[in-house]
Order: structure tokens, then C-alpha cells, then sequence
């Protein structure tokens, strides 16, 4: 219990948006992003073997140079971003969604892009969103909450020795990362900073507006983006984003 307790902290700097709450975070960092690491070379493995790793040619060099400006303002939010080996994966798939996994693994499926028509200023808003779930750790949050309700077995951190054994240990947690959805706080936690990310690399803040009312509209169609399923919309979402708005102009203008 003393050792929950002192593990609780907010991950971040307030910002403009004034992000603030403890976390519960049992689980060391570094293991959370071994695992997100393991799981994302796999899934990039399989991509490449797959020929949908699109590593080169204009909608990966638009993806690479969005992600980069959001990447630059991420010390804003927490120093040690800096240092962080950022990845970025493109992956051409019909799939409507995006993630980045802890530690600054960015994956796109050209799927959201096309489909929904995305503006550069709306992709930096979805993958800024991403960008602010890594910062907030809020996988290693989830992993953690799910050691506390014994989800994840008997498995203990740290003692993973074999490759057999941290393969195993990476699937169990990327089933946490992938499959659980988060929480209505931490989506409003990442609108808010995902926002100000974009803002102060000089993406207009109305985009995050449009590109949830284009998520809402995608939903109800034959084919509802995968986006939704680990990221839940709420009814209010943007009338928040909308009053979101007033915080983060005045970087946007001071960025442009
Ligand atoms: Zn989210």
C-alpha cells in the first residue's frame, strides 16, 4: 500500500489546459515500454511482411513532419520526452485508427486519413490525442490498475527472464493497451493536451472540433472507426473541445 501511494503522480506539467490529477502507477515505466516495444516491432514486423509498411512517398513524409512538430512541443508537458526513441509507423490499412504506444510509438493506418478525409491540421489533432495518452502514461495506468484488480495473473514484473516469458508477459499487456478502453477522464486528459500539443506546433485548434464531429459521423456508417472502440466519444466531447478553444488560440496565433 505504501508503495501504491508513493507511486501515485501526475505524470505532466499542467500546461494551459491544466491537466492535474494522481495517477496510479504500480508498474515501472520501463517495463510497460519493453512490452509496448516488443508489440509494436511485431506489429510492424507483420506490416512489412504484409508489404503494408509504408515507409517512404508523400502521405508518409505528411504523417513524419506532422508527428515531428507534435513530438518538438512534448517537453512542454514533460521534460524526459525529449529523450524518448519516438517511432513512427505508417501502415496502409482500411482500419480507422491511430495509437502511440508508451514511450512515443506512433502507429497511423492510412485507413482514418483517407476515409475521413483528414486535414493536416485534423491529423494533428488525432495523433497529437495519442501523443497525449503516451505522455500521460495512461497504458501504464491502465496496466497497472489492472495489476491492482489481479487481471493480468500471477505474472510479476521484472523477473522476465526468458524471451519465451516476455513474449507472453508483452501479449497480456498488449491485450491491456489495445483492448481496454480508456477511461471518459483520461480521453478528456488527452483531448486537452493532444490539444495544446497541436496548438503550439501551429495547428488550428478548431480542427479538433471537426475532426470529432467527422468521428461521430463515421460511426453511425457501415464500417464505425476502430478508434472508437479503445477510445470512447461522449456526448459532450465537443461542446469540451469547443470550450477547450479559448486556452489555446492564443499559442496557435503565437506559433503561426
Ligand atoms: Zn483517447
Amino acid at each position: 500500500m505504501a508503495a501504491a501511494l508513493a507511486a501515485c503522480a501526475s505524470t505532466t506539467s499542467p500546461g494551459a489546459v491544466d491537466v492535474d490529477r494522481r495517477q496510479l502507477l504500480i508498474v515501472p515505466a520501463e517495463q510497460v515500454e519493453q512490452m509496448a516495444r516488443v508489440s509494436f516491432n511485431e506489429q510492424n514486423d507483420k506490416a512489412r511482411a504484409a508489404g503494408k509498411l509504408v515507409t517512404q512517398g508523400p502521405e508518409y513524409e505528411r504523417v513524419r513532419n506532422i508527428a515531428a512538430r507534435l513530438q518538438q512541443q512534448a517537453p512542454v508537458f514533460r521534460p524526459d520526452a525529449a529523450q524518448w526513441k519516438w517511432e513512427l509507423a505508417l501502415i496502409d490499412s482500411p482500419e480507422l485508427n491511430a495509437s502511440c504506444a508508451p514511450g512515443g510509438k506512433i502507429t497511423v493506418y492510412t485507413g482514418i486519413m483517407r476515409t475521413l478525409h483528414l486535414t493536416d491540421d485534423e491529423l494533428a489533432m488525432v495523433i497529437g490525442h495519442e501523443v497525449a495518452h503516451a505522455l500521460r502514461e495512461h497504458g501504464r495506468e491502465r496496466v497497472s490498475q489492472a495489476m491492482a484488480q489481479n487481471l493480468l495473473g500471477s505474472v510479476v514484473f521484472g523477473a522476465l527472464q526468458t524471451s519465451e516469458a516476455q513474449a507472453k508477459m508483452a501479449g497480456q499487456v498488449a491485450d491491456v493497451l489495445l483492448t481496454l478502453p480508456n477511461s471518459r477522464k483520461n480521453e478528456t486528459e488527452a483531448d486537452k493536451i493532444g490539444l495544446e500539443l497541436a496548438a503550439r506546433a501551429g495547428f488550428n485548434p478548431a480542427a479538433a472540433v471537426s475532426v470529432w464531429q467527422k468521428m461521430a459521423a463515421a460511426s453511425t456508417g457501415a464500417r464505425p472507426p476502430e478508434f472508437l472502440s479503445t477510445h470512447p466519444a461522449h456526448d459532450s466531447r465537443i461542446a469540451e473541445l469547443t470550450a477547450m478553444q479559448a486556452a489555446v488560440v492564443p499559442l496557435y496565433e503565437a506559433a503561426r
